[in-house]
């Protein structure tokens, strides 16, 4: 059985209740975890607490040796994390390792950058005294993740946190919660000082409430839906608490009458069904220039149904698990069956598989779809799963136009050999990212973060420090 790092201490849940995690693919059981309460919550957030001063004090560069060999830690787990992973969540293992190896380089980045941190001089009006500014770690960081992504987005918190001299409690998504909780067992063995670094498991609306609305943090690092996010907000009012959200998104890519259409459609394939499209920056709307749309739609309805082999997360030939819950699964089918009732075709998947090696697991398979109304569910909701609409537009304007409608606004691209149509489109959509001729990934050294209702604040890069350090003007006078 798993357990909660608190105050440098394994330990079990007051109460001692537990929590089973089970695998999409068959519904076994693959570990418990302990169920939190408050007093769980309360005794990790005093042990961060207690640590913070220590940790905000310690130099940077001792601070970056030890995410260094943190780092290396993580690489000697990456086996044993990316199957728990893969159990846990349903994704294959290979994508599983990926995602664990990031953390490790996540570390890295942000090791770089702990010995960095440095406010400026400031000339005054008055020419006995100037000003500087300083970066000051904010304190002690709630972290709450979801389960698509559950070791990129705890890495994508918990190294800007250490790298600025913050401690944080992690609570990881209760349905994928071993992985993380490994590889933070992996990371705290390089020698952190008991506290900086604290999990606590359990339900989100039990626990999550307790540690969002505690009145000793000193901000909230969310990963998750939009609609949780709006309750996090409103918890956070009460003690004026900081907050990042990474929330829900509904990704436009748009693919012009002078696009490569052999790569548009692998990048479509893979932005779209990649981690069986639970991924927040997936393409999830695609707008297609007249020109193009037939030969677009026969190539990108071939790769769905050849390329995207479902099946067990352990099987070598598997290229999309099980989605990661049966409510998942039965969402995507229900915004399918909307889109469908409304007049939408279904050109690959929409159904089931069959198969006894299907029967027990929340499988679904790439699903593509035209003439899809533009108010049914698909085209306005966020599809967590690998089912896309496409749509036919005219030109840039109207493919800007009916990207921008949506309530989300967190990634976006454009397929193009046309600088032109590239630069209005970077221009003009509303969205944090925009690709132009790829997809997707997200980099370390940019910035990432939503508009609109896919939330604020950023994660990555140097902006990332700043969202874990608060900026402090000091005037020195003459004695
Ligand atoms: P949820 O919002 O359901 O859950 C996310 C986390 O919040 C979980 O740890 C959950 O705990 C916890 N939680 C739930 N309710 C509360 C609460 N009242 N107070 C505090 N914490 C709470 O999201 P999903 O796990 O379903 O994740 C999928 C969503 O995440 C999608 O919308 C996706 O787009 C978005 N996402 C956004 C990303 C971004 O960077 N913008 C990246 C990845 C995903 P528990 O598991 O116990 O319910």
């Amino acid at each position: 059985m798993a357990k909660m790092l608190i105050g440098g201490e394994l330990v079990d849940a007051q109460g001692g209740k537990t929590i089973e995690v089970r695998n999409p693919a068959n519904g076994e059981v693959v570990g418990q975890i302990p169920r939190g309460t408050p007093a769980d919550v309360d005794a990790a957030v005093d042990a961060a607490r207690k640590a913070f001063p220590g940790w905000a004090a310690t130099p940077g560069s001792k601070r970056a040796k030890l995410m260094h060999q943190a780092a290396m830690k993580m690489h000697e787990v990456v086996d044993e994390v990316a199957e728990l992973l893969a159990k846990e969540q349903g994704k294959p293992l290979a994508h599983a390792k990926i995602e664990a190896q990031r953390v490790a380089e996540n570390l890295e980045y942000f090791a770089g950058l702990a010995d960095k941190i440095r406010g400026d001089y400031i000339p005054l009006d008055d020419p006995s005294k100037f000003g500087i500014t300083m970066r000051r770690p904010v304190g002690v960081v709630a972290a709450i993740t979801p389960w698509n992504f559950p070791l990129t987005l705890f890495a994508n918190k918990l190294c800007p946190a250490l790298a600025t001299g913050c401690t944080i409690v992690l609570k990881p998504a209760s349905t994928t919660p071993l992985a993380t909780q490994r590889a933070i067992e992996a990371i705290n063995s390089a020698g952190f000082p008991a506290g900086v670094i604290n999990t606590v498991h359990g339900s989100g609306g039990e626990i999550g409430d307790a540690l969002v609305s505690h009145g000793r943090i000193n901000k909230i690092a969310f990963t998750g839906q939009t609609a949780t996010g709006k309750r996090i907000m409103q918890l956070a009012a009460k003690n004026v608490t900081r907050v990042t959200l990474e929330l829900g998104g509904s990704d436009a890519m748009i693919v012009a009458d002078d696009a490569d259409i052999r790569r548009a459609t692998a990048a479509a394939a893979i932005g779209r069904f990649f981690n069986a499209g639970q991924a927040c920056l997936a393409v999830k709307r695609i707008f297609l220039f007249e020109k193009i749309a037939e030969e677009f739609m026969t190539k990108f309805t071939e790769r769905a149904q050849k390329e995207w082999k479902i099946g067990e997360q352990f099987a070598a030939d598997t290229k999309m698990g099980p989605l990661h819950t049966e409510q998942q699964r039965t969402e995507v089918e229900s915004q399918v069956a909307d889109a469908v009732k409304r007049g939408a075709k279904v050109l690959a998947g929409g159904k089931r598989p069959d198969g006894p090696e299907y029967a027990k697991g929340w499988f679904y398979p790439a699903t593509v779809l035209t003439d899809v109304p533009e108010d049914s569910r698909m085209a306005t909701e966020e599809v967590f799963g690998p089912a896309v609409p496409l749509f036919i537009v005219k030109d840039l304007d109207e493919a800007i136009a009916k990207s921008n409608s949506s309530i989300y606004g967190l990634g976006s691209s454009i397929f193009t050999r046309d600088m032109a149509k590239a630069r209005k489109a970077a221009e003009q959509l509303d969205a944090g990212y925009t690709w132009v001729n790829d997809i997707q990934v997200a980099y370390d050294q940019l910035p990432f973060g939503g508009a609109k209702q896919s939330g604020f604040g950023k994660e990555h890069g140097i902006e990332a420090v700043e969202s874990y350090t608060e900026k402090k003007s000091v005037v020195l006078g003459s004695a």
